[in-house]
């Protein structure tokens, strides 16, 4: 989707995949001077440990401890994270605003991370974080706690089979990579909740996954992980070239890679 974007804005550059292991990066995020790179992505394993070698980070990537976009100001690398912003967008064009609702986020690793802190910073009233290991998401809690106004609440994976947990709840979001390769995903009380309440897998997987497909039969609104991807990758496009992104350009690209 970024080089459909550089051509179709007419812009001198090329995005390309680099294998980058562990051991090398280092040297890796120092080609980044060397090379004189415009900017890059950063995916698994190195969202979290590449800060400490860049030379400033933006709120959202220091809050999340975690960048997936680096800039290179003239051999000054800055990290941002735009998944946060990329979530919120995707909602923005449903015309879903997420303050004062009530969330439930499935999933306590780097995506619900991102997730949860823009969420907070948009004002939701009150999440509930469940997760498989009900540690990780009681970590989370403890540590974003005092960023907002939102109630954090943390709960076990088979409190998801409780349908008063969804009573008041407008926004379920699937984090885990529960669906990536098929898994069905556990059958959650999707009448429980109100009529208006939407269904959001971060998964951007060709087709339907289970938690979305069993969400449309109860009737309810789902979205999937494309408008996401989609949108913090026209961040990034933006932070590196300055320019508005071709949005629809990159959206089309992005629908044929992921046929
Ligand atoms: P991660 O850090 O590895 O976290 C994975 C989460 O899934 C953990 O909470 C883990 O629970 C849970 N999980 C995995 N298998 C499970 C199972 N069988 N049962 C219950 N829970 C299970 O991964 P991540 O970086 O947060 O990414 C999560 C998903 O979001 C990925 O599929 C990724 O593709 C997607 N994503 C999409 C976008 C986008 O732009 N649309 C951006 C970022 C990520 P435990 O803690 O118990 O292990």
């Amino acid at each position: 989707m970024h080089n459909a974007a550089f051509r179709a804005r007419g812009l001198p550059y090329v995005y390309v995949p680099f294998l980058v292991r562990p051991a090398d990066l280092a040297k890796a995020v120092q080609s980044i001077r060397a090379l004189h790179l415009v900017g890059v992505n950063v995916t698994v394993p190195h969202k979290e440990r590449v800060a400490k070698y860049l030379d400033g980070l933006s709120a959202e990537a220091d809050l999340c401890g975690a960048v997936n976009t680096i800039v290179n100001c003239d051999g000054t690398l800055f990290g941002d994270n735009t998944d946060g912003r990329g979530f919120l967008v995707s909602l923005q064009e449903r015309t879903f605003s997420p303050r004062l609702r009530e969330v439930v986020l499935i999933g306590a690793g780097g995506a619900t991370r991102a997730v949860l802190v823009s969420l907070i910073r948009t004002g939701s009233a009150r999440i509930t974080i469940v997760n498989r290991t009900l540690d990780k998401a009681q970590a989370l809690a403890r540590q974003y706690r005092a960023l907002g106004k939102t109630q954090l609440e943390t709960l076990p994976f088979d409190a998801l089979r409780d349908p008063a947990l969804f009573k008041e709840v407008t926004l379920v979001v699937n984090c885990t990579s529960i669906g990536l390769h098929d898994e069905e995903f556990p059958t959650l009380p999707y009448q429980a909740t109100p009529r208006s309440c939407l269904f959001y897998d971060l998964l951007y997987r060709p087709g339907l996954t289970s938690f979305l497909q069993q969400a449309r039969s109860a009737r309810r609104a789902t979205l999937d992980g494309r408008r996401m991807l989609l949108h913090q990758g026209a961040l990034a496009f933006s932070l590196w070239t300055q320019t508005p992104a071709p949005t629809e350009v990159m959206a089309r690209a992005l629908a044929r890679a992921l046929q």
